[in-house]
């Protein structure tokens, strides 16, 4: 149920560009019943991203979805810093690099670029960690690649968020399944949170639930989800945390 992310780009440690996609994908694997443990970001560097890849599997989540650097430019490097945390070499997939030439010749044919020949650096795209994968990218022209190792299921997407989430929705999260799970928000009418606290901290030992809190409606308010298996728990937790004098209501 533990998850993971690391999104790759010098732009994200600069602040140039604002890191959505860890967001996004933080938000999606929690919908489908994953607890993300882990947010790192790394620049377009093969040593880091090699360092952050190990760092994570060693933490053995059962899934790892890195995000970013699959271009064609020379420092979209993160599929060799996958195949060398692994331990693997960069193979060429040749149904990708077919898809790589039929999707520059559509764009040619388009009139959106002037040359459509496959050049290093479009063939580049094509190269994945050996034994993994290819994830088609219905949005662009770099592959994404899928390959398991030691137990965790890696998943490698591109940057551009339109392609990211392309992918994540049609080859990532299929591969993942569903897992029974129900997260229910609701304000509490209580305007100080250490109150709470001590009631959350024996809900959650009590139930064996997640719940997370922060200060809604100007602090009128604390907002509250709590993260359970199905609804009946979380009925049981609501009306426990009522028996202790906090009133609900329903919002965010
Ligand atoms: P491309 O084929 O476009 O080069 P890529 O997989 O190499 O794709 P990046 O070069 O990392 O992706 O990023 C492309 C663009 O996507 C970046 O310029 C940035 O604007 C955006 N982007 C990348 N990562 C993120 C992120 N984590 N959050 C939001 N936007 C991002
Ligand atoms: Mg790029």
């Amino acid at each position: 149920m533990l998850a993971e992310i690391i999104t790759v780009g010098d732009e994200l440690l600069t602040g140039n560009t604002v890191d959505s996609n860890s967001a996004y994908i933080a938000q999606r694997l929690t919908e489908k019943g994953f607890w993300v443990r882990r947010i790192t970001t790394v620049g377009d560097d093969v040593k880091e991203i090699e360092n952050a890849v190990r760092e994570a599997i060693s933490r053995k989540p059962e899934v790892l979805i890195i995000s970013g650097g699959l271009g064609p430019t020379h420092d979209d490097v993160t599929m060799l810093g996958v195949a060398n945390a692994i331990g693997r070499k960069l193979k060429l997939c040749e149904d990708c690099l077919e898809r790589i030439k039929e999707f520059y010749e559509e764009l040619h044919r388009k009139g959106l670029i002037d040359d459509p020949t496959l050049n290093e650096a479009r063939k580049k795209m094509a190269y994945l960690p050996e034994g993994s994968e290819p994830l088609n990218n219905t949005e662009g022209a770099a592959p994404g690649a899928y390959v398991e190792y030691e137990g965790v299921k890696i998943f490698i997407l591109p940057g551009m968020p339109r392609e990211m989430k392309a992918m994540l929705e049609s080859e990532v999260l299929p591969r993942l399944g569903e897992r029974k799970f129900v997260q229910k928000k609701f304000l509490a009418e209580i305007t100080d949170e250490s109150k709470l606290a001590p009631i959350l901290e024996d809900t959650i030992e009590r139930f064996k639930v997640k719940i997370h809190s922060s200060p809604k409606g100007f602090g009128k308010y604390i907002g509250i989800i709590i993260f359970a298996e199905d609804d009946e728990v979380i009925g049981k937790v609501i009306r426990y945390i009522e028996g202790k004098g906090i009133k609900f209501r329903e919002g965010w």
